[in-house]
Parts: structure tokens; sequence; C-alpha cells
């Protein structure tokens, strides 16, 4: 290698500044993990070129036999992990090794409070690449040339990592990348043949590239004596070199299918659970879906990275093909092989082919089944509910077809427990209804505890009927596609005329009517008080002890719908709310007995509870506050 020219010092970002240094203080008592990350992103760029090869054969440069090669050196405490890959030019290497491109990590950072320990926690919870380099090291030389370009155009980036990288020109007779490691004194154990071996085989059997080391092999004399100087080096394969999906399932770890999911995933911990699946006929494909442990930072934006990493016939093509899932499991990540497609497919075409529509909905099939399965183990579908169920939850309204397999994995808070974790299956409440119900029932608002307290359930907790508590964003729209389960209808408690069908008898429902009769004539004074605000006032026997509430219109769009829409900026046509009084409560009567402006300033008092205690926001509260003081001073 000539000398270097174009010398450029360089500050690291400072997200990447913060990194290192916690990278370097937290990751401590993990610390071998630099080398499954050096040898996934070799991994990864062997994949890189021989994509990019499938189109131009001459970017292999007459040497197309894909491989990692270890070496170490253990006087000088180094170790270099070198790939024939598609290596990476000058502005690719600032970029790469001088920022934090993966979106989510600078995110990540502010969320950090400095307590070691916990930071500790966190740190791994994302994948550090790269970077891990400084955990064992205290100087890290790349030299990299990208496949295809000029001997000179070659790059050396070069740092202690600390704070500062230069980047230079240099000549690079072959392409790819070779990284060296300055090992810290205190890691030095690392530049040994034997803990580098078997670091390899732990963190690289999986990786479909060979990753190879030398063996020195000298000649033995007559006596079986080494003789000096007769050392030649041969390269040894270390790992087993075969993609984990083509390998049949019963040779396959637990362990190996982790591994190779921190491979796939770019993350940091296990994952929850996996499905590997080889389908031949008249549609074939390979595929390992896995469910992660924790969501990924970008989950709840549109555009995220998603979908499967996908080759054809061995020969990877893309990463984050989200053509193959639907969105609601966009959460799941995985592998497919198929040799149904093109190797020239592009991101364009997969939109077009008939067969990836195939393909995706025996994947969405796999990756339900998969979550069933998972829900046998409580425990661990806490853990994937808690973190992904308000996605899974977007799945009814996108996936009509699915619609129930989908309903079997939800899991609600309900009555049953009043616990604001979800944690009710649909089956669980069905099997827990009452003799003569019918319906199952459910209620939602904005936060748990307003949903919790809310006025509506007053009737369902005297009788023991147990109703879904729905607070999440997305709830109501969940409702709105769900409509039936195990041949049972949803039905809104705060919405329409509250029937409780064969649960009430005969005689209830005579008494319930021989009271809105005695009360037409306060029914009739309130609505005149209160005019046009509200559609219509009744008596009711679904409160027990509040004085009232306010109920939507059957098939209008609930109150939480609203607010979002409306927060979206969306016009929506006003809806009068139906104001129904408890005919057993003490301000009821009272509100009989009074007249004139008391009675109207009662009426409204009452009105504006029923509203607040909805969640809902009222359009003068100070109004409000005026008359419930005049009240309380009168
Ligand atoms: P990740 O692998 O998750 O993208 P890393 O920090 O491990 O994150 O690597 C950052 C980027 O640097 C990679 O995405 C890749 O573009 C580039 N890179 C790292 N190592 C290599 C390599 N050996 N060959 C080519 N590019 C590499
Ligand atoms: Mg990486």
């Amino acid at each position: 290698m000539s000398t270097a020219t174009r010398e450029e010092t360089l500050g690291f970002q400072t997200e990447v500044k913060q990194l290192l240094h916690l990278m370097i203080n937290s990751l401590y008592s993990n610390r071998e993990i630099f080398l499954r990350e050096l040898i996934s992103n070799g991994a990864d760029a062997c994949d890189k070129l021989r994509y990019a090869a499938l189109d131009n054969d001459a970017l292999y440069e007459g040497d197309s036999e894909l491989r990692i090669e270890i070496e170490h050196d253990s006087e000088a405490g180094t170790v270099t992990v070198r790939d024939n890959g598609i290596g990476m030019n000058r502005d690719e290497v600032v970029e790469n090794l001088g920022t934090i491109a993966r979106s989510g990590t600078a995110e990540f950072l502010k969320q950090l409070t400095g307590e070691q320990q916990k930071d500790a926690r966190l740190i791994g919870q994302f994948g550090v690449g790269f970077y891990s380099s400084f955990i064992v090291a205290d100087e890290v030389t790349v030299r990299t040339r990208k496949a295809g370009t000029a001997a000179e155009e070659g790059v050396e980036w070069h740092s202690q990592g600390e704070g500062e990288f230069t980047v230079a020109d240099i000549e690079c007779p072959k392409h790819g990348t070779e990284i060296v490691l300055h090992l810290k004194s205190d890691a030095g154990e690392f530049a040994d043949d034997f803990r580098l071996k078997s670091l390899v085989r732990k963190y690289s059997d999986h990786i479909e590239v060979p990753v190879r080391m030398p063996r020195v092999e000298t000649t033995k004399d007559e006596d079986g004596n080494d003789i000096e100087g007769s050392g030649t080096t041969t390269w040894e394969t270390v790992n087993e070199a075969t993609a984990l999906w083509v390998r049949p399932k019963s040779e396959i770890s637990d362990d190996e299918y982790k591994e190779f999911y921190k491979h796939v995933a770019h993350d940091f911990s296990d994952p929850l659970t996996w499905s590997h699946n080889k389908v031949e006929g008249k549609l074939e494909y390979t595929s390992l879906l896995y469910v992660p442990g924790r969501a990924p930072f970008d989950l709840y934006e549109r555009d995220g990275a998603r979908g499967v990493k996908l080759y054809v016939q061995r020969v990877f093509i893309m990463d984050d093909a989200e053509q193959f899932l639907p969105l609601y499991l966009r959460f799941i990540k995985g592998v497919l092989d198929t040799r149904e497609l093109s190797l020239n497919v592009s991101r364009e075409l997969l939109q077009q082919d008939p067969k990836v529509e195939k393909i995706k909905s025996a994947l969405t099939k796999r990756a339900l089944d998969m979550l069933k399965k998972l829900a046998k183990d409580k425990e661990a579908y806490q853990t994937f509910w808690n973190t992904f169920g308000s996605v899974l939850k977007e799945g009814p309204a996108e996936d009509y077809a699915n619609r129930e397999k989908i309903a079997e994995l939800l899991r609600f808070s309900t009555t049953h427990t009043d616990s604001a974790t979800q944690d009710q299956s649909l089956a669980d409440y069905v099997e827990r209804m009452k003799e003569g119900q019918q319906k199952i029932y459910y209620i939602v608002a904005d936060g748990f505890n307003a949903v919790k307290n809310s006025p509506h359930l007053e009737i369902f907790r005297k009788k023991g009927i147990e109703v879904l508590l729905l607070s999440d964003r997305i709830d109501e729209w969940l409702m709105s596609h769900l409509t039936e389960f195990d041949g049972k209808s949803f039905v809104d408690v705060a919405k329409g005329e509250l029937d409780l069908g064969e649960i009430e008898g005969e005689e209830e429902k005579k008494a319930q009517e021989e009271t809105a009769k005695a009360k037409e004539d306060l029914v009739k004074r309130v609505k005149e008080a209160l005019g046009d605000e509200v559609q219509e006032v009744k008596v009711t026997h679904r409160l027990t002890d509040s004085p009232a509430c306010v109920v939507l219109p059957e098939h209008e769009m609930g109150f939480q719908m609203r607010r979002i829409m409306e927060a979206a900026g969306q016009k929506l046509p006003e809806v009068k709310p139906i104001l129904e009084l408890n005919p057993e409560h003490g301000l009821v009567a009272r509100l009989e007995a009074a007249e004139g402006d008391g009675f109207t300033d009662l009426a409204r008092i009452l009105l504006d509870q029923a509203i607040i205690a909805e969640g809902g926001h009222l359009d003068d509260p100070a109004a409000y506050v005026k008359r419930l003081n005049d009240l309380l001073s009168a």
C-alpha cells in the first residue's frame, strides 16, 4: 500500500461520541460481541456484492469466491477482520463510520439518563454495529475500496474513538474492507487462535459466507519435530458457512436461531419466538420469521424500516422487502428465500408480481399461527402484546380475511380485573359470559381511568356483566372493524339504547317503563331548558351512582374517534348527545323540585358533568364552574 494522500481529520457526529462513550463504559461484560458485529457487516458486504455482480460480473475483479478472513497477531495485539465484499468509497466511509445512519439511535440516546446501570440495560436494546470495535480496541484502522473502482480509490479510516477520525486516499489493490483492531491492554485475550475460533463458531455458523482463519502447518522431521521455517499458511473455514434457513430444522439449535436473528434484524436482544418453514409444491419458498422482543424506534413512523430480507435462490436481493407482510405485522423480522421471483427483481417489479401477493398471504398466515403458538406461553405473549399489541390492532381493518384469527390474538383490559394491563382474550370473556348474555360489551374512552370509571359501567358492575375497557388511540377504529366474535356481536355501552337482552327479567323491564312514564314531565322540562344542546332527554337505568350520562346515537362516530379526527384538522358535523337521567338519584329529585333559573342551571350542570365524565371538553368551562359555585354557595 502506498502512502496516504488527501488526509482529512473529521469530528464524529455528536451522537456517535455519546454512543462510543457509553459503549466503552457499559458493555464491559459482553465485549466479545464486537466480533459478531464485524462479521455481520462483512457478510452483508458480500451479499451486496453478489447482488450487484448479477448485472455486472466485472465487479468481482476476478475474485468471486466471497469470504471473510480473520487474523490475529498476539505480539502486536491486533485482530484483523477482512472481507472481499462490496467495499466503500470515501463518501460512504465518512457517512457510515462517522455518523449514526440508523434512524432511532439518536432518539434512543435522548432517552438515556446517565445512570450507568440503566444505560447498560438500554444499550443492550439496539444494535451497536461497527462502533462496537471500540469496546476492545483503542485504535481502529479501516482500509476499504469499493468493488469496480480503480486501485487508487482506496480509503483509509483511522480513529482512536475519541471524538475524531481521519480519512485519507490510499492505494488498495483489492476491493473489499479490512478492519484492524489494535486491542486495549486488557483485551489481549482476543488475539488468541482458540478464542477467536470459538467466537466465530458461536456468532457466524449461520452465515453463508465462509469465515476463514489461517492455519500454519509445519513440516515435521523424521523424529516428529517441526522443521523450523517450514510453516505454510493454509486457510481453514471455521464456520459452517451454510445459510441457516437452508439447513434442516432438526439440526438447528435455539442459540443458532437467536444468533441469526441478531444478524438479520440488526438487533441486540433475543427474539421472542420464530417460525421456520420450507414450502414445496405450487409455491416454493423458505421463510424464517421472528417476533422481536422489543419495538424498534420507527415502529410508528410512516417510512420506518419494515419487512423481510429477500433472497432469490439463496442470492441476497434486498433488505426490508415490505411487500411480503401486511402493515399490521410490520414488527416481524426475518428472511424469505424463494425461487418464484427472478434474480433481477426490483422493488417496482415486486409491486406488480402476482406471486408476491400469494407469498404475502402465505406468510401472513404463518405469522398469525406463530403468534397463536406464542400465546400459549402467557408471559411471553404478554411481553409481545405490551410491545406490539397496538400495531396488531390495526389488523382487522387492514386484513378483513384474517380478522377472526386476529381477533383471537387480541388482548384487553376488562372490568373482570379492572387492571390497565391488557391481558384478557375474547375467548376468556366469552367463557365468563352470564347466562342469557348474547353480546360482548365494550366501552371506549381516552385514558384508562376515564374508561374504568365511566358512569356507563354502573349497571354492568351492579349486574356483574363484564365489559371490555378500551382506551388506546386505535381502539374505536379497531372496534368499528370487529363485528363478531364466536357468533356474538359487539355492543358499545355508551351508544344507543341500553339493551341487556335476556339478562333482564320481564318485571325489571316493566318497572323501567313505569318509571319512564312517571318522569315524562321532568324529561320534557329538561329538554326545554337545554334546547338544542341535546338531541334528546331520557330517564335511564344504566346508572346507579351518577345522576346523568351522555349517550351517542348507535351509528354515530364515538367521542374518541371524533377527537382524533378533529385533532387531525377534520371538520365533522356536530352531533348532539342524548342526555340520560338517573331517576333514583338525589340530584335528579332536586332537579325535579327546582323551578325557573334554578332548574335550568341544575340541568346544565348535569349535562356538563356528564360530558366531563366522558372525557369531553366543555365549550364554556368557566360558565360551568360559576353555576356549580352558585349552587354550592346557595
Ligand atoms: P448496520 O450494519 O446495522 O447498518 P453498522 O454500524 O454495523 O450498522 O455499519 C454501518 C454501515 O457501515 C453499514 O450499514 C455499511 O453500510 C457500512 N459498513 C460497515 N462495515 C462494512 C463492510 N465491512 N463493508 C462494507 N460496508 C460496511
Ligand atoms: Mg452491522
